[in-house]
């Protein structure tokens, strides 16, 4: 932080808007049987992401001798974040606090949040949090850059000032990209951009009143606010209680490996060990009629990126499906691919068609020469939609899709619902189930507005079969606006595999990367991908995008072996859909034994090569596996 801020060329004092959100500490959740959340007890912070935003937008302040103001939105209670922001240095807090706003969705709550700032004033740069840790949506952001109509980055690890322009270091799910954005700008920043805004109850108590202003609805205009103003509904929920059966071994460590074995072979975890090439299971049942032109509407809309095939043959499958529940047909937007020429419409007319498009819209770049931002994807892609009318619009959740649909739910005004886990019609309408709180609750959303738009998780649905015949293919062209030039671009490409992968090792920081061949062995013979936990990620001794947890990704093998990490909940809230959890510790007291189904105690070194020995041993005597030949 302090080598990105001695860079800062400041040319005049910058006047800085942050965004912080409460919410509840991960620890304290708990649930009712009803699924609903128990308030007593229940411990509130400001979001780890917003500390960053926070942190950041007062060293920036600081720097340049400008302003930086901190706005949040929430009950009385939320007053706290405001005063924890100012304690750590920023100038003053406004709270938007009224019952007005309760019930608030994401375009709620970004409505309202860009009324107030509008109703501020001129702001050089507005900070948010890149994800929250209760609703994990990270919609927010691009919702509001989309009302106030400003260019918006998002996952910047690294940030400098150069006169007009911020230099931004952003952290995909996939990759890493530099960019360079014209201010007034919305960033949305990631845990790790710089350490934490943190204030004792001492220093956040003794905050004099006049620093923070409280806004109601009513200042804001007349809405309409909160769940009245909500596309969204929250129907019926579920809790998912972590049922563990925690099963410790003890002894010698070959009769504990022996018996861990036995254990997983009842529960079925180890049988059809994955080929992991091999990929997700492909839908049978999918309704396959041609329909005449007439038929296709109501349309189901997926917008694709051709660099993600696999999203696109997922995407693709649920669009399949619910066309037919809706008696409609299934539409493609493609996108330009983010680096490389784009492939010819035969190509693109015979692969998509297969997978059950029967139009592919292909989105062009109106001026030759420069890339379509998704900014540009968004307004074209709103454009089409007001016009055309689709029931329906799915999209992965990817950086740059969040953000085109984000935007195109806030220039619509229509509902959008975020990572979803599945999709379905019931009574003619669009349900998705979205996990919350970390994936310990699971909720039913569906969308009031005629469009309804819906970001899906990878890896969470089937993929489509390979059946249809070649789409049309026809033409949208966007208009780029320059706000932001790309300086570089790299995609890591293994994370499908691990989004998909039956088995997946996760290793802990009580495993040195100069031992990582003898867990690649293992890895082998399970057919198994490699998962990590933070501090491991952070020691750069495996790719970000392998991290697991809660600001990581969400996986749901068969199988998950932990090794010589501690299960702190932060890594463990990552993999609570896998099948069966096996832990390898020293520690007896390690959490992540209470966590797990199985668990071995002792050295994972020993562990594995007797692990290892056994599964070769195994997948040989049964004729099936990658078992390397003895020498
Ligand atoms: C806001 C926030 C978000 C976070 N998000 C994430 C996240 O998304 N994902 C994540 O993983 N973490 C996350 N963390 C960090 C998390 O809280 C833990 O600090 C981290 O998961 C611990 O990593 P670890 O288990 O590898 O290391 P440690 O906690 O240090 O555990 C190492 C373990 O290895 C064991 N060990 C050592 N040697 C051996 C051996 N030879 N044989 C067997 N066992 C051995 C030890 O007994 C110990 O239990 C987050 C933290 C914060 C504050």
């Amino acid at each position: 932080m302090l080598e990105a801020d001695a860079l800062d060329d400041h040319r005049r004092a910058l006047r800085i808007a942050v965004l912080a959100k409460q919410v509840p500490v991960p620890d304290s959740l708990e649930l009712q049987p009803d699924g609903r959340l128990r308030r007593d007890g229940l411990v509130l912070e400001m979001n780890p992401y917003c500390r960053r935003a926070v942190a950041k937008g007062v060293a920036l302040a600081r720097s340049s001798e400008g302003s930086c103001t901190v706005f949040t939105l929430g009950p009385p209670p939320a007053e706290d974040v405001l005063r924890e922001a100012i304690a750590w240095g920023a100038g003053e807090g406004v709270h938007l606090c009224d019952a007005a706003f309760a019930g608030s969705d994401t375009l709620a709550t970004a409505r309202a949040l860009a009324a107030a700032l509008r109703r501020e004033g001129f702001f050089d740069l507005v900070l948010v949090g890149q994800d929250s840790v209760d609703g994990g949506t990270g919609q927010v952001g691009p919702e509001l850059a989309e009302l106030l109509d400003l260019p918006f980055a998002s996952g910047a690890r690294r940030m400098r000032v150069a006169g007009n322009a911020l230099h931004l270091g952003l952290e995909h799910e996939d990759g890493w990209e530099e960019i360079e954005v014209s201010m007034p700008a919305v960033v949305s920043v990631a845990e790790r951009l710089c350490a934490p805004c943190k204030a004792s109850a001492e220093a956040r108590a003794s905050v004099p009143p006049g620093r923070i202003r409280r806004v109601t609805a009513a200042r804001l205009g007349t809405g309409p606010w909160g769940e009245a103003g909500s596309p969204t509904k929250v129907g019926a929920t579920r809790a998912l209680h972590d049922r563990r059966e925690a099963t410790v071994l003890s002894g010698d460590l070959a009769s504990q490996v022996a018996t861990a074995l036995r254990m997983l072979e009842d529960r079925g975890a180890l049988s059809g060990q994955a080929d992991p090439q091999a990929g997700p299971p492909v839908e049978q049942a999918v309704v396959s009629t041609v329909m005449s032109p007439a038929h296709r509407w109501p349309a189901v809309a997926v917008l694709l990126q051709p660099d993600r095939p696999r999203a696109a043959a997922e995407l693709l499958g649920a669009a399949t499906r619910l066309a037919g529940q809706l008696q409609g047909g299934v539409l493609a937007l493609l996108v330009p691919p983010a680096v490389g020429p784009a492939s010819a419409d035969e190509e693109v007319a015979a692969s998509l068609g297969a997978l059950g498009a029967y139009e592919v819209v292909r989105i062009t770049a109106r001026q030759a020469g420069a890339p379509l931002a998704a900014e540009d994807v968004a307004a074209a892609l709103a454009r089409w939609a007001a016009a055309n009318h689709p029931k329906v619009l799915l999209a992965a959740s990817s950086t740059f899709s969040r953000e085109v649909v984000a935007r195109t739910a806030a220039a619509l005004g229509a509902g959008l619902i975020a990572d979803a886990v599945a999709v379905d019609v019931i009574d003619g309408t669009l349900v998705a189930r979205k996990s919350a709180f970390s994936g310990s609750l699971l909720a039913d959303v569906t969308c009031t507005s005629p469009v309804q738009l819906v970001t899906v998780r990878p890896g969470a649905l089937t993929q489509a079969p390979s059946a249809g015949p070649p789409a049309l293919v026809s033409y949208l062209g966007a208009d780029q606006r320059g706000r932001q030039q790309r300086r570089l671009l790299r995609q890591d490409g293994e994370c499908d595999a691990l989004d998909r992968a039956d088995v997946v090792v996760g290793i802990g920081r009580g495993v040195h990367p100069s031992e990582y061949a003898a867990v690649e062995a293992l890895s082998t013979v399970l057919g198994a991908q490699l998962a990590a936990t933070r501090k491991v990620t952070d020691q750069g001794w495996l790719p970000r995008y392998r991290q697991v947890g809660i600001t990581g990704r969400s996986i749901s093998p068969r199988l998950y072996v932990a090794l010589g990490l501690s299960g702190a909940a932060n890594h463990m809230l990552g993999v609570r859909a896998a099948g069966t959890i096996m832990a390898i510790n020293a520690d007896a007291s390690a959490p992540v034994f209470g966590l797990s189904d199985v668990g071995i105690l002792g050295d994972w070194r020993q562990a594995v090569a007797l692990l290892t020995d056994c599964l070769r041993a195994r997948t040989m005597a049964r004729g099936i596996g990658k078992a390397p030949t003895q020498g």
